[in-house]
């Protein structure tokens, strides 16, 4: 279906997916996202009234989808299912007419819990972030010893629940990039659709440095000497993942390369944090405030045109100006941005 109403940027590009964190709170903290010794006791995260409400959250979502032209939504965090009643979230966002696909980002634990509820509600997919089969260093990566069973677990729940399941898993040299061929392996198998993210900058917490970057070409060469495999088309415009399929098989994986193959000329993608700040790029050094117009009585009609206008005027590329010279900006953290 044709949106509505589409709002291209200064780069001509249209908005089309909203990705929705609904908290900064986390139960793992991973080396590469929340390290512990940055994220820890005292670390100030959002309180309770700083948060948009689901009904806020509801209303923006709407202006979104019947005057800018998205069409798909991601619910993510931190870990979305750290939110209270997030199924009912769902719900709301599901009967907003023109929504195409809702999907969520989560690291799985809490899915035995909330899999079938979620689905229910309207969720269609889910991918769940995964970085290594061997339990020892798993639990060092999230920094809380969780198990690989437990994710392992909460993958099986999403698909007994009739969700969508694909994988995520960061990869970063020297941390993971020998699991990289036991991982595919074993999703291949299991039939659900990995996907390598390069470790990238987000935020100024993770000690992010290029040589750490296992690049998109290394990690589609190391599989194609044990399981030969080919490029495929993407699915549509914009997609953030290269497709690939194993040779004579169905099965595909998929490598999202933000740092070695920057995809800004078509990202159609704009975030908005719990707070209520919304941000044009995932690098962003900062946001734009919706939840002072949303609690000052600003009609749907003032709304829309304040989002209008900051999509209108949007410029960013950062993943292009990054290979073009290493930049040192100050940029919002990956829990609080959502990924
Ligand atoms: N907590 C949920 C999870 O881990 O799936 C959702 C939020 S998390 C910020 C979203 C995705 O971003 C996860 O797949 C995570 O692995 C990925 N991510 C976090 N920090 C990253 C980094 N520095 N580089 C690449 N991917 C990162
Ligand atoms: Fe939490 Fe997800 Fe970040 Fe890991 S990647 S610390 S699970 S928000
Ligand atoms: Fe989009 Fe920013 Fe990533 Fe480029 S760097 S693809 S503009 S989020």
């Amino acid at each position: 279906m044709q949106p509505t109403t589409t709002v291209y940027d200064y780069f001509n590009r249209p908005l089309r997916d909203l990705r929705i964190s609904v908290t900064d709170k986390c139960n793992f903290r991973c080396t590469y996202c929340m390290p512990a010794e940055i994220f820890g006791p005292d670390y100030p995260f959002l309180k309770r009234g700083e948060l948009l409400s689901y009904e806020e959250i509801e209303r923006l979502a709407k202006v979104f989808v019947h005057s800018l032209g998205v069409q798909k939504i991601r619910i993510t965090g931190g870990e979305p299912l750290m939110r209270k009643d997030l199924p009912t979230l769902i719900n709301r966002l599901s009967q907003i007419k023109g929504v195409e696909d809702i999907a969520m980002t989560t690291n799985g634990v809490f899915l035995p819990k909330y899999a079938h509820a979620l689905k229910e509600a309207g969720l269609k997919r889910v991918s769940i972030s995964l970085d290594s089969l061997n339990d020892e260093q798993f639990g060092k990566i999230n920094g809380r010893g969780v198990s690989v069973k437990t994710v392992l677990d909460g993958i099986d729940a999403a698909a007994a629940a009739g969700l969508n399941v694909k994988i995520n898993m960061v990869v970063k040299r020297g941390m993971n990039d020998h699991e990289i061929i036991p991982m595919a392996k074993y999703f291949r198998d299991k039939g659900h659709i990995l996907r390598f993210i390069e470790f990238m900058d987000v935020g100024n917490s993770n000690k992010w440095n290029l040589q750490d970057v296992y690049p998109k070409k290394q990690i589609i060469e190391d599989i194609h000497q044990v399981m030969p495999i080919e490029a495929i088309e993407p699915n549509y415009t914009g997609e953030v993942a290269t497709r690939y399929r194993y040779v004579g098989a169905d099965e595909e994986i998929g490598v999202i390369s933000s740092v070695s193959d920057a995809f800004c000329s078509t990202c159609n993608r704009a975030r908005l944090s719990a707070s209520g700040t919304l941000y044009t790029c995932l690098f962003a050094s900062k946001g734009h405030d919706l939840r002072t117009p949303l609690r000052s009585n600003q009609s749907n009609e003032e709304l829309t045109e304040l989002l209008q206008s900051i999509w209108h005027d949007r410029k960013d590329r950062y993943s292009v100006e990054r290979s073009e010279s290493i930049t040192n900006r100050t940029k919002i953290e990956m829990s609080h941005i959502g990924g």
